[in-house]
């Protein structure tokens, strides 16, 4: 097994005045391939993104030498933009998704922040497995790639543990928990779709850190992944 780790660009944001890192990742796993999230749209980015190209997580599969064809499985943490910038450039995969998050995403909600429907229109009659709250999910029925429940940052929010024969059990944080220091911390401080979830989901993440997991978090300018494409940890 090996576990890529993709920069597909980055966000100047305007709340912290931070330039932060964008991340995908691909999962080559004896029997599929398993893409987590999609990353920003390079043709629908906003005038925050901060990305040419050949940062997308298309271009990156390309030089990989995988067309969208070859993947299995697009597991999509939450449809936030920078997540799920390419979806529907993947119409032959299995979607896993919490139904709440699908839910949440589909239905104008006034406050909804973050999301833009065009990244998903299209992905409406895609095959989709669609996971309860608090389920936890094995996507090959053997440890290695599990899907945990981490909603608070988004309604549906899901993390990923993918168990490596060397790196160990590595937790995909994805944004419930983006930084070390909110990891450390506690909570984020930051607006969300329910504040207690979330402080209860970064705290879930914390004490899979403290059992030994290593976590790769979302969006950390500080704390990059050490092993970063081309670069791979297995
Ligand atoms: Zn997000």
């Amino acid at each position: 097994m090996k576990l890529y780790c993709f920069h597909v660009g980055s966000i100047d944001e305007p709340m912290s005045g931070m330039v932060i890192p964008i991340y995908a990742y691909l999962i080559e796993h004896p029997k599929g391939l398993v893409l987590v999230d999609t990353g920003e749209s390079y043709e629908l980015r906003d005038e925050n993104a901060v990305m040419e190209e050949k940062d997308t997580i298309l271009y990156k599969l390309q030089e990989l030498g995988y067309t969208p064809e070859d993947i299995g499985y697009v597991v999509i943490s939450h449809l936030h933009m920078d997540h799920s910038g390419y979806l529907s450039s993947f119409p032959n995969a299995t979607f896993i998704v919490r139904r709440a998050e699908l839910m949440y995403a589909w239905w104008p909600e006034p406050c909804k922040l973050g999301y833009d429907f065009r990244t998903y229109e299209k992905t409406h009659d895609f095959r989709y497995i669609q996971l309860d709250d608090d389920e936890e999910y094995d996507i090959f029925m053997d440890g290695t790639v599990v899907l945990i429940d981490t909603r608070g940052h988004s309604r549906g929010h899901q993390s990923v543990i993918v168990d490596l024969p060397k790196t160990g059990r590595t937790v995909l944080a994805m944004d419930a928990v983006p930084t070390r220091e909110i990891m450390e911390r506690g909570f984020s401080g930051r607006p969300s779709a329910d504040g207690w979830a979330e402080t209860r989901s970064i705290r879930k993440v914390r004490d899979l850190a403290a059992a030994g997991c290593k976590v790769l978090f979302a969006h950390d300018p500080d704390n990059t992944p050490d092993k970063e494409y081309p670069r791979y940890y297995e």
